[in-house]
């Protein structure tokens, strides 16, 4: 494997990656960064805990640093299409670290949050704008912002920005960019709808796959749990209870995840949701609580976890099965990441079984499967999910601050009491929300 200096980045980039820890460049940052030097177009069939977000933020700093210019307002120079607000952030950091003292100015935009602060830093001039679709559309259509200078385009996820249905957006953005820009398409799968964008964005792109589209990593361990579904908590609060570590609870659906952290803060365990309902800060103060071990669990839908980049992950739990192969396949890379080893549960009830079948097919796999026979709990249903004031504090006592009023507790469900004759209307309710 050859070294960063191998790759032609410059010095200041290397002062910078050695501070931070990397020795050497990951297989997609060795075979990228060259190509991406020289203004090759790029297809990187990358999982996120390949060092994919170096591979394309390194060359792209060492460029815009070399072809000097002078920061035009509202016009950036590169532009990175992510996801969700946390991979944008998460690029934006990456880029300050990588890029420290080379004067590069990039910044995030992102919906949910105001635009203002937003536009007060594109209209001062940036270099590189890392953003979610909608809210760059928005911006672009206020006149806020203009993409046709760009020089760099990047698509990070393209797979996962499809699935979040902003296919037409993309479109949008994509007619408004120049001909002759260098671009980057970034995907974990490799669908047909991938391929068809990789055809007419890219032009004699260098193709890089580091792992076969839908592989599971080696250092992830994976178990099956078969159980009833409303024996899923106890089993939950079992696992959490038992095993060390930071783990990661996957629901299907925002109520899913409400459920979850309710029954969880009822036994005492500290936890946070983020999901699409979340303030913008709510759900940044429990990644905060997370990444610093602050909190043990965290509790999150598919939206909001992709590009979660949390090296220290011991335990994924699907505590819902994923609706789809490639979710479970992104789901289970947020643990084993950065040469750690981690552990990837999935519980699956009856009506389950068909979404296990299908994720067996596509992974070509054999999971281990066990099985478990808890009993019925009391669990939170929709009406008991208190509003809380404040998600815990880091240095505060997490059962203070994140814990629910003991007196709303109810006696636990007894073996084979009905959870459907007790919560009248959840199926229902879990539905709409969906
Ligand atoms: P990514 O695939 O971009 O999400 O990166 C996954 C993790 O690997 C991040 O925590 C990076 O900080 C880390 N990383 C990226 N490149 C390297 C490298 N060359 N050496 C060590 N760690 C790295």
């Amino acid at each position: 494997m050859p070294n960063f200096k191998d790759l032609n980045l410059c010095d200041e980039l290397l002062i910078n990656l050695s501070a931070v820890g990397y020795h050497e460049p990951t297989e997609i940052q060795a075979g990228a960064i060259p190509h991406l030097l020289a203004g090759k177009d790029l297809l990187g069939i990358a999982q996120t805990g390949t060092g994919k977000t170096a591979a394309f933020c390194l060359p792209m700093i060492q460029k815009l640093k070399l072809s000097s210019h002078t920061k035009t307002t509202s016009s950036p120079r590169a532009l990175i299409l992510a996801p969700t607000r946390e991979l944008c952030s998460q690029i934006v950091e990456s880029l300050d670290i990588y890029g420290k003292g080379l004067g590069i100015k990039s910044c995030a935009i992102f919906g949910g949050v105001g635009q203002k602060e937003q536009v007060s830093l594109i209209s001062e001039g940036v270099d590189i704008v890392v953003a979610t679709p909608g809210r760059l559309l928005d911006l672009m259509n206020q006149r806020l912002l203009r993409i046709s200078s760009i020089e760099i385009f990047v698509l990070d996820e393209a797979d996962r920005m499809l699935d979040m249905g902003f296919s037409e957006d993309l479109d949008a953005i994509i007619e408004r960019t120049p001909d002759n820009k260098q671009t980057l398409l970034f995907s974990a799968t490799m669908p047909t709808s991938i391929e068809r964008m990789a055809t007419r964005l890219l032009d004699r792109p260098i193709k890089i796959q580091v792992r076969p589209p839908s592989s599971i990593a080696d250092r992830i361990k994976q178990k099956i749990i078969f159980c009833k579904s409303n024996h899923k908590y106890q089993l939950l609060k079992k696992i959490i209870k038992s095993e060390a570590g930071l783990t990661l609870v996957f629901t299907t659906s925002k109520l899913s995840a409400d459920k979850v952290v309710e029954y969880l803060l009822q036994n005492r365990i500290a936890t946070g949701a983020i999901h699409a309902d979340k303030k913008q800060s709510e759900r940044e103060r429990h990644l905060t609580n997370f990444k610093n071990n602050a909190i043990k669990v965290l509790v999150a839908t598919d939206i909001a976890s992709r590009g979660l980049d949390i090296d220290q992950v011991t335990h994924v739990i699907n505590f819902d099965l994923p609706l789809t192969a490639e979710t479970y396949v992104h789901r289970i890379g947020r643990t084993g990441r950065a040469g750690h080893e981690g552990e990837a549960i999935s519980f699956c009830d009856e009506s389950e079984m068909h979404l296990l079948e299908k994720i067996k097919r596509v992974i070509k796999q054999d999971i281990p499967t066990e099985k478990f026979e808890g009993k019925a709990e009391r669990v939170p249903h929709e009406g008991m999910l208190v509003k809380r004031v404040k998600a815990p504090t880091p240095g505060k006592s997490q059962e203070k601050t994140a814990y629910l009023d003991h007196s709303k507790r109810q006696k636990p469900l007894e073996e084979g009491e009905s959870q459907k004759r007790i919560h009248p209307g959840f199926r229902n309710s879990k539905k709409k929300r969906r």
